[in-house]
């Protein structure tokens, strides 16, 4: 604790992402994609002129948003990139939810979004999932200042139909309803086409897992003209720069592959689906998924040695020793090999 810290930093419990580790493990902890990115993305590397880094980047990221428009169908006004997700959900909590009523979200959810609450001073509700572990939206809604949930929701796996948040922002109409659709390519559905229904909706996508671009950081937002130009305030008082030349140039080389994205994102549900049914024949409880993790428990192990042992046999998994989470692990979906090697792990600890 230092005294010059103001007192937001005081109280302030960072955000710990899974472990990057230096020693060779098969890596199932923070939902990357097992796969590499599409093949024009290395060839975009090797091609980008290293003297244009010399200029700074176009400050509207245009080429990138007409890109990211076209394969969203929408138009590049109702684009906004930034560094990541984690930036733009930073940005959008800045620019929406720092308001009078407090902002709702699940119980359990990505667990950045408690951390930006106290960063910024964002009062919070939250609602307890349902009874399958899906998020309770009939619970959203009263007295708002804001609505913000993952869908398919993280670490649980599950997601809504896109009428069923139809519903929820028949609701809530008065202030902002985020949706952040960082795994829905392995499954879920997503709620862009209702932006022109309601001004109110902004989605958040990431390149980080679906498009294997984790390193690049590149995230974006979708929603109403309105909504992007809030962004855009506070973003151009912050760093007036969405992203790098590299980071877009990649990020449409990427998006130019359309092949590549359909064939690694149906390897990882067809290698989700396989690992599925293993761990429940080595006595797992498994939540559905329409993401690239998995989220388990075993009614006879502890988690929290399960994990040391993984661990020990050369498979990082992640454990969140919470309260609500404490039994469980979430296992991101590797390579068929990498799967092979967790389930052989976990039949040499499950017995
Ligand atoms: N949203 C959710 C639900 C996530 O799990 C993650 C990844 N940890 C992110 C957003 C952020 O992803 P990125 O910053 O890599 O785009």
């Amino acid at each position: 604790m230092s005294k010059f810290w103001s007192p937001a930093v005081r109280e302030l419990t960072p955000y710990v992402p899974g472990e990057q580790p230096r020693e060779r493990l098969i890596k199932l902890n923070t939902n990357e994609n097992p796969y590499p990115p599409a093949p024009g993305v290395e060839a975009a590397l090797r091609d980008f002129p290293a003297d244009h880094l010399r200029r700074y980047p176009d400050p509207q990221s245009n080429a990138l948003r007409e890109a990211l428009a076209e394969e969203l169908g929408v138009t590049a006004e109702q684009v906004f990139v930034g560094n990541g997700s984690d930036e733009v959900l930073a940005l959008a909590f800045q620019a929406f939810f720092r308001q009078a009523r407090p902002l709702e979200m699940p119980s359990i959810s990505y667990s950045f979004y408690p951390v930006y609450c106290r960063l910024y001073g964002i009062e919070r509700r939250t609602h307890p999932l349902d009874a399958q572990w899906r998020v309770d939206l009939d619970a959203f809604g009263q007295d708002v200042g804001g609505v913000i949930f993952a869908n398919p929701n993280a670490p649980t796996g599950h997601g809504h139909g896109r009428e069923a948040i139809a519903g929820l922002l028949e609701r809530v109409t008065d202030s902002v309803v985020l949706v952040d659709e960082a795994y829905v390519d392995f499954g879920g559905e997503s709620a862009v086409p209702l932006v022109e229904r309601f001004p109110n909706l902004l989605v958040t996508g990431t390149f980080s897992k679906s498009r294997s671009l984790a390193g690049l950081r590149l995230g974006y937002a979708v929603g109403s003209r309105e909504l992007v130009e809030g962004l855009e305030r506070i973003k151009d008082s912050f760093n007036s720069y969405p992203v790098d030349s590299l980071a877009s140039a990649l990020g449409i080389a990427s998006l130019a592959d359309r092949e590549h994205f359909e064939a690694s994102r149906e390897a990882v549900i067809t290698t989700r689906e396989r690992t599925r049914d293993r761990l429940e024949t080595l006595g797992f409880q498994v939540l559905p998924s329409q993401t690239n993790f998995v989220l388990v428990s075993h009614p006879d192990f502890d988690a929290a040695q399960l994990f040391v042992g993984l661990r020990e046999r050369g498979v990082l998994v992640r454990h969140f020793n919470t309260e609500v989470l404490r039994d469980h692990l979430r296992i991101s979906i590797g390579t068929d090999d990498e799967m092979d090697s967790l389930i052989e792990a976990l039949e040499s600890l499950c017995r």
